[in-house]
């Protein structure tokens, strides 16, 4: 029986990205997705590269950063060997806030003011007047991305089983031994858990991985540039690609692992978008979709090995899966080859969950 040197369950963004960067050091790799690769939250995923918001907790802004930081370097990368455009824009975003938070927001500083009026920055905004700051956020296209490292993890080697759920991760000695299917099994020196909000359903470990749905959705063929940069207001956001596109969302929704979309949010949030930009009124409704967050108790990915010699993970990354999967694959394809980390991700320790 052939064996490889990890198995990656899952080929999300954070799978696929990974088994790159594990192929960079020479490892024979496998993945193992249930479905169809990057079709799951990745496929969902607005691809605002969120760097710091009030949401992030303390505990990830080093590696926010970090990955920020990587990615025109990462995407590079990807372009090249795949020659997929992943739309990395880097217009920035403008964050409306309520009045009375637009001063002195912690973290924000003068280098936050926009750079000219709202009026002449954002001019198809319905409220020039309202409060805004600007961060220097990029945002990319994770469909593309997920369809980009899907090309070069294939280019570079990387097996790829899908269609078919891993049921079970096996155990020899004390030690990982492989992975199971409901058809098969393969066998490996290392498995990571890449399996999103997935990855607590199989042993021998139970991550405290939830689904958190999302609902989204997109208008397109309007005036051109109508939106120029991402806008997050208090209510929705939108995501402009290069392409004319406008994502609008999202929702944030405990409903477990419904995939459906509910017709009255989607046109509740439409109309949201109507309302802060009314030009938007020309474009038409494209898509509406819903995806799953994975989730975890605290808001923070689990990263690192386990318990079990040999089992690995790299889940969790609830709303900042796509920001983070660069540092995600660095760090992990270095924790993976028994090398020193650049970051420490002690607090990611799926040891923290005492399982
Ligand atoms: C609506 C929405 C908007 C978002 N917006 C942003 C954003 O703007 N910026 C950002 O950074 N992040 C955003 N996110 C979050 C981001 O999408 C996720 O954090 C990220 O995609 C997680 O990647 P992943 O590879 O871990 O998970 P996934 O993409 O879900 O991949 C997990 C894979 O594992 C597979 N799998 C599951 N179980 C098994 C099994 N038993 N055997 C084999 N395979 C299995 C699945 O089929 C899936 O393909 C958003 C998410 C949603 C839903």
């Amino acid at each position: 029986m052939r064996t490889w040197d990890v198995i990656i369950i899952g080929g999300g963004i954070i799978g696929l990205s990974l088994s790159i960067a594990l192929r960079k050091r020479g490892a024979r790799v496998l993945i193992v997705e249930r479905g169809e690769p990057g079709r799951e939250a990745s496929y969902a995923a607005a691809g605002m590269l969120v760097e710091c918001s009030l949401e992030t907790p303390p505990a990830l802004r080093p590696l926010a950063t970090a990955s920020a930081q990587m990615y025109p370097e990462f995407v590079h990368e990807l372009q090249d060997e795949s020659r997929v455009d992943v739309d990395l824009r880097d217009d920035g975003t403008i964050l409306l806030c309520p009045p009375d938070h637009a001063q002195g927001r912690a973290g924000f500083s003068t280098e936050n003011q926009l750079p000219s009026p709202l009026s002449a920055f954002e001019p198809a905004l319905a409220d020039p007047q309202q409060a805004a700051i600007f961060l220097k956020e990029r945002s990319v296209d994770p469909r593309a991305l997920a369809a980009a490292a899907l090309k070069a993890a294939k280019h570079r080697g990387v097996d790829i089983s899908s269609g078919r759920a891993v049921t079970e991760v096996l155990i020899s000695d004390g030690r990982i031994a492989g992975v199971r299917t409901e058809k098969t099994s393969y066998a490996a020196l290392a498995v990571v858990n890449c399996a999103g909000a997935w990855a607590g359903d199989f042993g021998p470990q139970r991550f405290p991985t939830r689904p958190v749905k999302g609902q989204m959705l997109s208008v397109a063929g309007g005036p051109r540039n109508t939106a120029r940069h991402v806008i997050r207001s208090p209510e929705i956001y939108l995501v402009p690609r290069s392409d004319g596109r406008v994502l609008i969302g999202a929702t944030v929704e405990e409903a477990g692992y419904d995939k459906r979309t509910d017709p009255a949010v989607i046109e509740q949030m439409h109309r949201a978008a109507l309302r802060l930009m009314p030009a938007l009124s020309g474009a038409r409704m494209l898509e509406a979709w819903a995806g799953l967050r994975p989730g975890t108790p605290d808001n923070l990915p689990i990263l690192g090995p386990t318990a079990t010699p040999g089992y690995f993970v790299a889940a969790g990354h609830f709303r900042d899966g796509i920001l983070l999967t660069p540092v995600t694959a660095h760090v992990m394809a270095q924790v993976v080859t028994e090398s020193r980390p650049d970051y420490d991700i002690l607090a990611f320790s799926p040891t923290r969950f005492q399982l």
